[in-house]
């Protein structure tokens, strides 16, 4: 099962990729993920990823795709994988199709997590991710027991610095420019299904193994 999950930020890829992920015994490979750790751990690519993370703005396609590469030829990830937050353009698209190109492989399908604007905006400013495992929270849709600490593994939440509202509106403008042409480019290849994202987090997962489950191998 080779999937790319896509959708606007807060449409909850991020929490639906870990769920999918467990269900279809695929790793999750999520791009924002593996920055911002880039980013707490002070790397190198931290240090370039970081200002355009903060203004909501893409990283670059030589960084963002060189990462991705190198993150698809480990083991684990050759009999399947999920990648959330990848692609985010067309040429990303691009050069995901010459990664797999090269080792004989396409992708199995394309889930398009559709939410409108004003909820995508209500989930995002009450959005807690955990520091230690990546874990996302709710203060109203799914809030932890303890307000700054995570139920799963005890690490400490925080509020994503580009949750804020400014940022928000624009990393929605970087969506509509950028990675809506791409849920264009995947239907006219037909490998783009959709589902509601509007709902209890149990249902929107029940909604997606649904629609990717004629697609496993
Ligand atoms: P996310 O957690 O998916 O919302 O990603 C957080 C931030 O990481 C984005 O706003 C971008 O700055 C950066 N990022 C994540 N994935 C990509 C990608 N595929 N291409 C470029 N930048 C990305």
């Amino acid at each position: 099962m080779r999937l790319v999950l896509v959708g606007p930020p807060g449409a909850g890829k991020g929490t639906q990729a870990e769920f999918i992920a467990e269900h279809f015994r695929v790793p999750k490979i999520s791009t924002g993920d593996i920055f911002r750790a880039n980013v707490s751990g002070g790397t190198e690519l931290g240090q370039r990823a970081k200002r355009f993370m903060d203004a909501g703005d893409l990283v670059p396609d030589v960084v963002t795709n060189a990462m991705v590469r190198d993150r698809l030829a480990q083991p684990d990830a050759t009999d399947g994988f999920l990648l959330d937050g990848f692609p985010r353009n067309v040429a990303q698209a691009g050069e995901l199709d010459g990664i797999l190109d090269e080792i004989g492989s396409t992708l199995s399908v394309v889930l398009d997590l559709d939410v409108d604007h004003d909820e995508v905006v209500r989930r995002l400013s009450g959005r807690r991710t955990c520091k230690n495992c990546g874990h996302v929270w709710h203060v109203e849709f799914d809030p932890p027991a303890s307000e700054n600490a995570c139920d799963k593994c005890g690490g400490e939440l925080y509020h994503r610095d580009d949750d804020s509202p400014e940022t928000v509106r624009h990393r929605l403008e970087i969506y509509a420019q950028q990675t809506a042409p791409l849920v264009q480019f995947y239907d006219n290849r037909s490998q783009l299904v959709a589902i509601n994202a509007l709902g209890t987090v149990e249902d929107v997962t029940e909604r997606a193994i649904d629609a990717l489950t004629p697609f496993a191998d």
